[in-house]
């Protein structure tokens, strides 16, 4: 049984108001993205695609080589909207099961990793997340309240999802032919045009994504304190 890893670094960040992109900004004096392929190296996944933009592939070349992240057997440029990135790397994999994550969640562990990689096995499509504390309300464009949906429905949904590669090729394939406007995950592409249900992983609440500078303070917060708690061991 094959399985890959694409990772996703060709997003411009530009809710990051900085001029280092957020995959590239260091914590610990590492960068973003680092994180994440590492956590791979350590996991089963057997090959790591890294999609990233045109000018930024040496730059990831370099990481790779200093960090000796051997698993990473391509690097390829990423497109316009996440779906085209995601859509380069399946074109590049051939395994049994992918699985596809964000390169701003540094915050991935080896268990979240397996438990994406069981829910593929067990059910084609997976994604790793968390059900929402808070209520979440919908609401128009002046923020007049429309609708509270039930709590108890609702799960945040984090990254890796994973799939049996067949199953969101063909999916992908399909978007290609359709309107694919607002899609902004890959469960997205199996719920509208796959052939499977989705289920949900256990992911983490600290699992989170680096959009803003304050999610980047916070990811920072995390790593130094699960630091200081593996020195303590
Ligand atoms: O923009 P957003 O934060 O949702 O991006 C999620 C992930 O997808 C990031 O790791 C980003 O680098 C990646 N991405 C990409 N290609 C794009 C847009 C986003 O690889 N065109």
């Amino acid at each position: 049984m094959k399985v890959n890893a694409i990772v996703l670094a060709a997003g411009s960040g530009s809710r990051m108001k900085s001029k280092t992109k957020k995959q590239f900004m260091t914590i610990k004096g590492k960068p973003v993205i680092w994180f994440a392929l590492n956590a791979f190296q350590k996991s089963m996944v057997d090959e790591i695609i890294l999609v990233t933009s045109k000018e930024d592939v040496d730059y990831c070349k370099n990481i790779i080589k200093k960090y000796n992240l051997t698993k990473v057997s391509s690097i390829i440029e990423g497109g316009k909207e996440r779906y085209n990135s995601v859509y380069n790397g399946l074109k590049e994999t051939k395994c049994d099961y992918v699985l596809i994550h964000d390169g701003a969640r540094p915050l991935i562990n080896q268990q979240i990793i397996d438990n994406c990689i069981n829910g593929a096995i067990k059910y084609k499509a997976c994604v790793a997340g968390v059900p929402v504390k808070d209520t979440i309300k919908i609401v128009d464009e002046k923020g007049i309240v429309i609708d509270t949906p039930p709590r108890n429905q609702i799960w945040i949904t984090q990254t890796p999802q994973a799939f049996e590669d067949k199953l969101i090729r063909e999916a992908y394939e399909n978007i290609e032919r359709s309107d694919n406007a607002l899609i902004t995950d890959d469960a997205m592409v199996v719920e509208k045009y796959g052939n499977a249900k989705v289920h949900f992983v256990k992911g983490a609440y600290d699992n989170i994504k680096i959009t803003t500078p304050e999610d980047m303070d916070a990811a920072e917060r995390i790593i130094c304190s699960n630091l200081q708690k593996i020195e303590k061991i």
